[in-house]
């Protein structure tokens, strides 16, 4: 039997729009714009000023802070301004602006090939720092202090999650297609660093992957193929990890404490790109698709490219587009403007004519319990839902709102199309909010009384 979690849904994937696309490398823009926080943790200072010279790969930001991934300029060019510009995250984020000579000036030399022997774990994890390497498959949590952080703990399972569960998305299925050896050999460096085997977990909806996988590792101890069923959200965490090793992340944990970390595809081929070519994370592969635009593509895009310039590239939308989201149907994040950058974690750019949209209209719920078989995490999105609309916090508390992954799943099986994740997003802000100024509280009253005391 295929591995897999309780719950969860079989949305159509869409997948056949475009898995025949082979990866095309675009031409970098004329100008772009390069976000200084592109990942999960504080924000990068720039490292170059206004008229300044720069290279393709050189680095253009960096900070201090223990959870942060330097920034590098995608294109060799002049530096034109430093400014808060628009950005997927939909707040205006402060950003180099560089107009691009098309030289592709490299910083380092990309050509250059090495091998693992002379590379010992420190210099592994810094050179992957230093490439700025963070979470390809949307969550952009830095890849070094991902590493660091499992210092203290014994990693039993390092878990590939190549599951590529949105629908829609085929820019892993693609790499992974096109460039297996190179995983492999990124593989390879991740088995230097934690010493433990590798699961490399994929959906059976790709099955020559999953065989083209298996061929090449065949008589390896070290890496394991690990089908797993087709089903959505296969490769949120704690259902990858479940999956593949039968343990529980408890609410609020990492998979670290259980024993586990996971890396996506298109982060194994970042790893790769900087240890054997010293390649710093200044492209990477995105699908463009949804039945508004004229052609669907998988294509390498320079970071701080613009939506615009890449669907421009696909020959623009063939229909206007009722809803624009970065990454999948399910996860990714509405846009409501088009001259926004590709950052790094940019998986897709999913373009849906009004047809396509699924609207939910909030009707009253005829207590199917449907959301509730599907709920990936054994939560009551009905209930929660409920009080949400009603702000009852402390209800909300009491029924663990807080361990909700925002799949989506409950909305999308609702035959009442209510609005679940909705309302369980927004209320979960809220819930965090009070939490942490419950906290601050806490913490301001604490300081006070050891202040008398003394
Ligand atoms: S309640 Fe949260 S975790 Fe459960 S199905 Fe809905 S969005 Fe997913
Ligand atoms: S699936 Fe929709 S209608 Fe059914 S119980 Fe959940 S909220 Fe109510």
């Amino acid at each position: 039997m295929k591995r897999t979690f309780k719950g969860g849904a079989h949305p159509h994937d869409f997948k056949e729009l475009s898995k025949d696309k082979t990866i095309v490398t675009l031409d970098a823009p004329d100008k772009v714009i390069i976000p200084l926080s592109q990942h999960i943790g504080a924000p990068c200072d720039p490292l170059v000023a206004v008229g300044d010279y720069v290279k393709m790969g050189q680095k253009i930001g960096d900070s201090k802070a223990f959870v942060s991934a330097p920034i590098h300029s995608s294109v060799s060019g002049t530096v034109l301004e430093i400014k808060p510009c628009p950005n997927p995250k939909g707040v205006e984020v402060m950003s180099v602006v560089i107009e691009n000579d098309h030289k592709d000036e490299p910083f380092g030399d990309y050509s250059f090939t090495d091998t693992l022997e002379n590379l010992d774990r420190e210099k592994l994890i810094e050179l992957i720092r230093e490439a700025g390497i963070v979470g390809l498959g949307g969550a952009g949590f830095p890849t070094s202090t991902k590493i660091l952080s499992c210092a203290e703990t014994k990693i039993d399972y390092v878990i590939i999650n190549a599951a590529e569960c949105e629908p829609y998305l085929t820019n892993d299925y693609r790499l992974m297609m096109e460039y297996p050896h190179e995983i492999i050999d990124g593989l390879t460096v991740i088995r230097k660093i934690f010493d433990s085997k590798i699961y490399f977990a994929v959906e059976d909806n790709k099955k020559d992957v999953i065989a083209r996988y298996m061929d090449i590792v065949k008589g390896r101890s070290d890496i394991e193929i690990v089908p797993l069923q087709t089903k959505y959200p296969q490769g949120g965490e704690k259902q990858l990890v479940y999956a593949v090793s039968g343990r529980i992340i408890p609410t609020g944990k990492l998979p670290s404490e259980v024993g586990a970390i996971i890396m996506n595809a298109g982060t194994v081929y970042a790893i790769y790109e900087m240890i054997y070519r010293r390649k710093p994370l200044y492209e990477r592969v995105i699908t463009v698709t949804g039945d508004a635009v004229f052609s669907t593509a998988n294509y390498k895009v320079r970071i701080g490219s613009t939506f615009d310039y890449v669907i421009e590239k696909c020959g623009g939308f063939k229909e206007e587009p009722a809803k624009i989201i970065m990454g999948g149907p399910m996860m990714g994040m509405t846009q409501y403007r088009t001259d926004i950058p590709v950052v790094k974690t940019t998986s897709g750019i999913l373009c849906l004519t009004a047809k396509s949209v699924d609207k939910p209209n909030n009707t009253f719920c005829i207590r199917c319990g449907k959301c509730v078989d599907a709920c990936p995490m054994n939560l009551l999105p009905c209930v929660l839902s409920m009080y949400a609309e009603k702000k009852d916090y402390d209800m909300l508390e009491k029924y663990n709102i807080m361990s909700c992954i925002e799949c989506g799943t409950c909305s999308f099986t609702c035959p009442g199309k209510k609005y679940l994740v909705q309302n369980i997003r927004d209320a979960k802000a809220k819930v965090g909010e009070i939490r942490r100024k419950k906290a601050e509280q806490e913490k301001a009253h604490k300081e006070a009384e050891e202040k008398k005391a003394s």
